[in-house]
């Protein structure tokens, strides 16, 4: 079969079936597609593209199937132990960029990792600053640790349920992006979040409960003049705006993400 026969055969949409054979036969460049589009494949690689181009079909994420995602420019691997970061996402690494550098804040912690991509997002920004990344899935962490090994990034990795085993410990900016889809939300029924593990996407309550014991722990945990961000769905916004303040965290403020959805609510500890 050639090239440009096999990209139309398997009925996946053509630029995720571009993206699938270029995986299947090792290579990078769409451009490669096009310049050798009456190439005869390798029976090998039609079988193996035909089986992706199947779970494709059957929803199956395409990071999943490729095994890697961008976020903020770099290259992650995910597996399916790991929500696929989202662009959404960037708006948190943004802001806590920002605060880092224009506070000159010496250490940050990232909750619930996953696959390392805010951490490593931040850390690759900022190398002086000192950055710790927990999660309580062993799996999940194992995905994160090889990311930063192949970013060369030197970000700290602990299992840890929220703060459970960071006892004592401080850091002057601490993130998450919690499972924070509730228990009864649609939402986990469609698209990609069928196959994303769901102990990163919901709480299986009613979507806060996370938030809120994130918050309630936060200030054993954050220097005085600290931060707390947290990335939450688009209609979260006033709820987690009256938990950060509930637990005496003040200059409370809400980010949109590019979509315009509210995302990201922060607020300060002892400020
Ligand atoms: N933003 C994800 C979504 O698309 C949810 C991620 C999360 O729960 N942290 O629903």
């Amino acid at each position: 079969m050639k090239v440009k026969e096999a990209l139309r055969s398997f009925g996946t949409d053509y630029r995720d079936a571009e993206l699938l054979l270029l995986h299947c036969l090792g290579r990078d460049e769409r451009s490669w597609l096009i310049a050798h589009d009456h190439d005869e494949l390798p029976t090998d690689i039609v079988e193996a593209f035909s089986s992706m181009s199947k779970e494709r079909l059957k929803g199956v994420p395409l990071a999943y199937l490729l095994g890697h995602r961008e976020f903020w420019s770099l290259k992650l691997k995910v597996t399916r132990d790991v929500l696929i970061p989202r662009p959404e996402t960037e708006l948190l690494v943004e802001w806590a960029a920002e605060l880092a550098s224009h506070h000159d804040l010496q250490s940050m912690l990232d909750l619930g990792t996953g696959s390392g991509a805010i951490a490593l997002a931040v850390q690759h920004d900022l190398p002086h600053l000192s950055v710790t990344a927990s999660d309580v899935s062993e799996l999940a962490l194992r995905v994160a640790r090889e990311n930063a090994e192949n970013l060369g990034l030197p970000v700290e990795f602990v299992e840890s349920s929220w703060f459970d085993a960071l006892a004592k410990r401080r850091w002057a900016l601490i993130v998450s992006n919690p499972p924070y889809v509730a228990a009864d939300d649609g939402h986990l029924l469609e698209g990609d979040l069928r196959f994303e593990p769901n102990t990163a996407l919901t709480d299986e309550g009613d979507g806060l409960s996370s938030i809120r014991e994130i918050a309630s722990n936060a200030p054993d945990h954050l220097e005085a003049g600290g931060w707390l961000l947290i990335e939450h769905g688009y209609d979260q916004a006033a709820d987690v705006r009256s938990i950060l303040e509930l637990n005496g965290f003040s200059k409370v403020s809400l980010r949109h993400d590019l979509a315009g959805r509210p995302r990201v609510t922060g607020g300060c500890w002892q400020c």
